[in-house]
């Protein structure tokens, strides 16, 4: 196991490391038991593990001491307007607003695929150590919590697509792939396949990718790393700051980097 230098395990961590299960779970578990009557560390996002990895500092901020809100960029308000306008077509047949029309060969493409079609499916998981488990998105034993845009199926088959206003797939993630898929295992057993799928509706790339139930557990298992480095940073409390290009879009105001 690795640590970025930016988080210090104290001792302490260092032991809770030689337990044999996964430390980001001896971790939600010490921050648990050392802030007695404070809930368990939030279940996580693929969002929020991603501004983390950014930026403990701004991780902290946004979604520990909540004294800062991300209220989203002008692409971010772009990004939902679409993402809504894909759904209420797909869903419901509510014609495209002309400023989208861009967008509406795709999404017929995606209505032509034969099976059940579930739109910005809200998924989560429970996770005990050794195994994943379905929960309610609102539930408290929640340890991921994720919504997938589009998700067809027919009988062992589906179909998984994320929607994404870039401009173009230069920078395309598909690990987020993984853990969605991990979940519509985990949620649909009859589910054994998965054609996946980040849909850039603009540029009309297409990065795909294949699942299969087998390596369900893996799939969840992704951002473990991450976790670790996430389990210990709330159990130590140290938030480093990791400065970068992205500060002068970081609503932090008061950190000593942001040049807004
Ligand atoms: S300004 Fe930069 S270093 Fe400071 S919290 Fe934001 S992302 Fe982190």
């Amino acid at each position: 196991m690795s640590f970025k230098p930016n988080t210090r395990p104290d001792p302490e961590d260092k032991a809770l490391l030689k337990d044999k299960s996964p430390s980001y779970i001896v971790g939600w578990n010490k921050v648990k038991h050392r802030n007695k009557g404070t809930p368990r560390m939030p279940a996580w996002s693929y969002s929020s593990i991603k501004t983390f990895d950014q930026c403990p500092k701004k991780y902290y901020h946004i979604k520990v001491a909540k004294d800062v809100k991300d209220e989203g960029s002008e692409a971010t308000l772009y990004g939902n307007t679409v993402h809504k306008a894909a759904e209420d077509y797909v869903r419901e047949g509510v014609p495209v607003p002309p400023e989208f029309a861009y967008m509406q060969p795709i999404l017929d493409s995606l209505i032509s695929i034969k099976g059940e079609k579930h739109c910005e499916i809200k998924l989560a998981v429970s996770y005990d150590g050794s195994d994943y488990k379905p929960t309610g998105y609102n539930s408290k034993d929640a340890w991921w919590r994720g919504i997938a845009d589009l998700v067809i199926v027919n009988k062992d088959k589906a179909y998984l697509v994320d929607y994404k206003t870039g401009k173009s797939a230069k920078y395309a993630d598909p690990t987020q792939l993984d853990i969605l898929a991990g979940a519509v295992f985990t949620h649909m057993p009859e589910v054994t396949k998965i054609k996946s799928g980040l849909l850039y509706v603009v540029s009309g790339e297409f990065i795909k990718k294949e699942h299969t139930v087998d390596n369900r557990k893996s799939y969840l298992s992704t951002f473990s790393e991450s976790l670790d480095r996430l389990a210990i940073a709330h159990s130590s409390n140290v938030w480093n700051p990791v400065s970068g290009p992205l500060c002068k879009f970081c609503p932090v105001l008061s950190c000593a980097h942001n040049r807004k």
